[in-house]
């Protein structure tokens, strides 16, 4: 089958990649000039990189590890000590690590709690242990119960200590969905300590060695292409056109540089775009379907990534760094942890401003000056006295809407990769899938969906043939 999948991010390029395996022909259609949405990548006139987001891929993700070796790219992920680490604003310039032993989980986890004496006491990490049982014993069944409370809300239902909340999970819920633990639904949190405790190597980190456009998606689109097929840059889906009884008819392009529109026929269709530009293209017919209503309780949040270029070193750590700072969320010093951005003279830190909501409309001089002013708080050392360090150059990238805003009784709003419209399916991170707005649950995502449309086409082609032959040929073709 020829499958019109609009959007050229993991999602979708995940979907192109699972189908051309499946025997179909794939197109993706991508609005921008740019493979990776969300993890897409620009070079600057100096042949420096930046990003829309520093990404950091876990030991937790098997679908990712998985695609990673079938394209046979394992090596350019650099896996890091298996650690936490945390700033200390109390004591700035210092850190606060969790260790991970290698000890089987949740061995090595509890090891790693129970190590850390700097952000936590022996009863609060005792109390926070025993709030977590109810999770450990019940599993992912009481982790989705749990979506209609905020974290705040849930660890104060567990008598956990407000302090847990303060000198942890601020940091953790930023990093996992951009906002604060009031709003943050503790399905997320619950979701992610499980695979952490669960998993020896759950939350072991690693960071791509170059551009996530070049060392990623480069190698799916070859992969792909390879294979019979297509990824189109510049090819905005403008409108989706249906047929009478509402299946998909075309889906219309954009025309770009004053060209005309084009009509994309295809056998079937994929929505790989994010929610937000699907709720806004769907067509009035299906809009008053309960399946595509319930998509209008998921909004993507806002986040800001910076680069900064030092004339020095400010770090040697060689790993993610939580800043538990009120304006940022998580730091790199890319200089030390991916290959490719190597500089032994000079640091560069890419970071997350989050929560944006009060940033994402300001000018980028003043997203860098707060920011610097916060980096002067974690390490005075290098800003003050006779020769403080000097910001070279920087670089902000705004995602007004990335990632759905994983809010409490969002789980019930995700649709499935499955539609009711019969030539139409759905990938992207926001779908339901077990891991969340994450680059693995987008990779997920666009395998799920190529593996319901393989399912129906070897079901179309039992349902159309009378002759067995041609039938057990379709069959193992699928
Ligand atoms: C700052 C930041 C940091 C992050 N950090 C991490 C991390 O450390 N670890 C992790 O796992 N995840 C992280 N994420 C999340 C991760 O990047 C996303 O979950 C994932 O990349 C989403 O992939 P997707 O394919 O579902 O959506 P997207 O990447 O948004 O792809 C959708 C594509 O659709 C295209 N599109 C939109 N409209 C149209 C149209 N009309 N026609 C055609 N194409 C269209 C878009 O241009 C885009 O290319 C981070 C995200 C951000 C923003």
């Amino acid at each position: 089958m020829r499958v019109a999948i609009a959007g050229a991010g993991l999602a979708g390029l995940s979907c192109a990649k699972y189908l051309v395996d499946a025997g179909h022909t794939p197109i993706v259609l991508e609005r921008r000039d740019v493979l990776g949405g969300k993890i897409a990548a620009w070079k600057d006139a100096d042949g420096d990189w930046y990003e829309t987001g520093l990404h950091i891929f876990f030991g937790a993700y098997p679908n990712m590890l998985q695609l990673f070796k079938e394209l046979d790219i394992e090596d350019r992920l650099q896996w890091k000590e298996h650690t936490m680490i945390f700033n200390q604003p109390d004591q700035p310039g210092t850190y606060s690590r969790f260790d991970f032993p290698d000890l089987p989980a949740p061995i090595n986890g509890v090891i790693a709690i129970l190590g850390n004496n700097d952000m936590l006491t022996w009863p609060e990490k005792i109390k926070f242990g025993i709030g977590l049982i109810p999770a450990m014993i019940k599993g992912q069944k009481y982790v989705e119960a749990m979506d209609q409370y905020s974290w705040s809300e849930w660890m104060k239902k567990q008598n956990i200590p407000p302090r847990v909340e303060k000198e942890v999970f601020i940091a953790m819920s930023k990093a996992l969905n951009f906002i604060d633990p009031n709003e943050i639904s503790s399905t997320i949190l619950l979701t992610a300590l499980n695979r952490f405790l669960q998993e020896k190597n759950g939350s072991k980190m690693a960071f791509l060695d170059g551009s996530p456009t070049e060392r990623l998606c480069d190698p799916l689109v070859e992969y792909i292409t390879a294979r019979g097929g297509e990824v189109r840059l510049n090819a905005p889906l403008k409108e989706i056109l249906l047929n009478e009884d509402g299946s998909v008819k075309a889906f219309l392009l954009r025309g770009m540089d004053g060209a005309p529109d084009e009509v994309f026929t295809a056998d079937c269709y994929v929505s790989a775009m994010p929610v937000d530009p699907l709720k806004v293209m769907l067509p009035h017919f299906w809009k008053q379907m309960d399946f595509f209503k319930k998509l209008d309780g998921l909004e993507g949040v806002p986040v800001i990534n910076l680069h900064l270029w030092f004339d020095r070193k400010l770090t040697d750590i060689d790993h993610l760094l939580f800043s538990r700072s009120p304006l940022l969320s998580v730091y790199a010093d890319m200089s030390n942890t991916c290959k490719e951005y190597a500089n032994s003279d000079r640091s560069m830190l890419e970071l997350v401003l989050a929560p944006a909501r009060n940033w994402i409309s300001k000018s980028d001089e003043e997203i860098i000056a707060a920011t610097m002013a916060e980096l002067e708080k974690l390490f005075p050392q290098h800003f003050t006295g006779d020769n403080p360090t000097q910001l070279l150059k920087s670089h902000v990238v705004k995602t007004p809407r990335s990632v759905y805003k994983a809010t409490p009784g969002r789980q019930a709003c995700r649709p499935d990769q499955k539609t009711p419209i019969k030539n139409f399916y759905l990938a992207g991170d926001y779908t339901m899938q077990q891991y969340l707005g994450s680059m693995e649950g987008a990779v997920l995502s666009g395998k799920l969906a190529a593996s319901v449309i393989a399912q129906d086409s070897l079901l179309d082609a039992v349902n159309s043939s009378s002759d067995y032959n041609t039938t057990a040929r379709k069959v193992q073709m699928v």
